[in-house]
């Protein structure tokens, strides 16, 4: 470790007992609800994490009653929420703790990482946060806080950079608090050293850090070049009666993007409705970006009759769904922005 980051961690673990934020999962030591809060943060936004954290263990208080809910219950409370492999992962792991480890939750990072869906971030952070186990948690906050301490020249995405980090984090986790220090980290990363803008004059670390040092902190982590996201076009076919309101909706298949989420049908032609007997209604395109893939929609309506019974190929099956059941069918956020712009009420 270099010399001047023993004193900064005591420095660092000080400020965040001043300055953490009140988070409700920072007022609880059950690994469980520590694990949906960690897996919920991931790629959400603390804000929107607070209300589904509350109502999720609400409604699956334990990992015997996540196990034991349908996979549809349990996408729906995650409505919303986006990327949801993480409650399918969520899900899976409640049932393998039952299945296989008799309901007994693991109580180190290791263990941890025998339980489907949990990687060694996830791991890490129950681990220290839960049972004051010392082993680091290197999420993208951590990457960039440690690698701007050292003014990393590697790529962080590399495997090079990648070992000094893991390096340096495993040896200052190994130090007095566990949990606190995993928290602190990650509460600098979220609030101060923010990814364009650190206030460096704010840090209670910034006498140890290289890239302050150097003046211009927001040049690290280095990353090597990404990939463009991929370009993909469908058309989106909102078909609709007029007298019952029932909208035509199909369910993707379990495995691969949004999987099991409902939603009008999105096809790569018009092929397989081009014989419609009634006219289509054009609404425009919409672009939906995810991770790795720039979605344009072309968005058209038709009545009931346009084409009947529509599955396209990526999808399990299909059904006229009622305004009362609307909210009970887990949907994607594309769903939602398709039937906001055809002015569709909610519920
Ligand atoms: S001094 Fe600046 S760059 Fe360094 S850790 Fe603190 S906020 Fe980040």
């Amino acid at each position: 470790m270099q010399s001047s980051l023993p004193a900064s961690r005591a420095d660092l673990l000080a400020w965040f007992d001043q300055n953490q934020r009140d988070l409700p999962w920072r007022h609880t030591r059950d690994p469980y609800a520590i694990w949906v809060s960690e897996v919920m943060l991931q790629q959400t936004r603390v804000e929107t994490v607070r209300r589904y954290w509350d109502r999720w263990l609400e409604t699956f208080p334990t990992v015997a009653s996540l196990a034991a809910a349908s996979t549809e219950a349990v996408l729906s409370q995650w409505q919303g929420l986006g990327y949801y492999r993480r409650a399918r992962n969520l899900h899976a792991g409640a049932v393998f703790i039952v299945e296989q480890l008799g309901g007994l939750i693991p109580t180190t990072a290791a263990a941890w990482q025998t339980v489907p869906g949990v990687g060694p971030y996830t791991a890490g952070a129950i681990a220290s946060i839960a049972f004051a186990e010392p082993v680091p948690a290197v999420d993208g906050n951590v990457l960039r806080v440690l690698s701007r301490w050292l003014a990393l020249e590697l790529p962080i995405d590399g495997k090079p950079g990648r070992a000094v980090i893991d390096t340096l984090a495993a040896e200052l986790a190994a130090g007095p608090r566990p949990g606190a220090w995993t928290q602190a980290l990650m509460e600098l990363g979220a609030t101060l050293c923010t990814p364009t803008s650190p206030a460096c004059l704010l840090c209670p670390v910034a006498a140890a850090c290289a890239a302050a040092a150097m003046g211009d902190p927001s040049r690290f982590p280095l990353k090597a070049k990404a990939k463009a996201p991929r370009e993909e076009h469908r058309f989106a076919l909102a078909l609709l009666q007029a007298d019952t309101r029932a909208e035509w909706w199909v369910q993707r298949q379990e495995q691969g993007l949004l999987g099991g989420l409902w939603e009008f049908p999105l096809l790569a032609s018009l092929e397989e409705v081009e014989d419609a007997a009634e006219p289509l209604t054009h609404h425009g395109d919409l672009l939906h970006i995810f991770t790795h893939i720039r979605l344009s929609v072309t968005l058209l309506s038709g009545a009931e009759g346009s084409t009947s019974d529509l599955v396209p190929s990526g999808y399990q099956t299909g059904r006229w769904v009622l305004p009362e059941e609307r909210e009970t069918l887990p949907q994607s956020r594309l769903m939602r922005k398709l039937r906001e712009r055809l002015l569709l009420p909610t519920g």
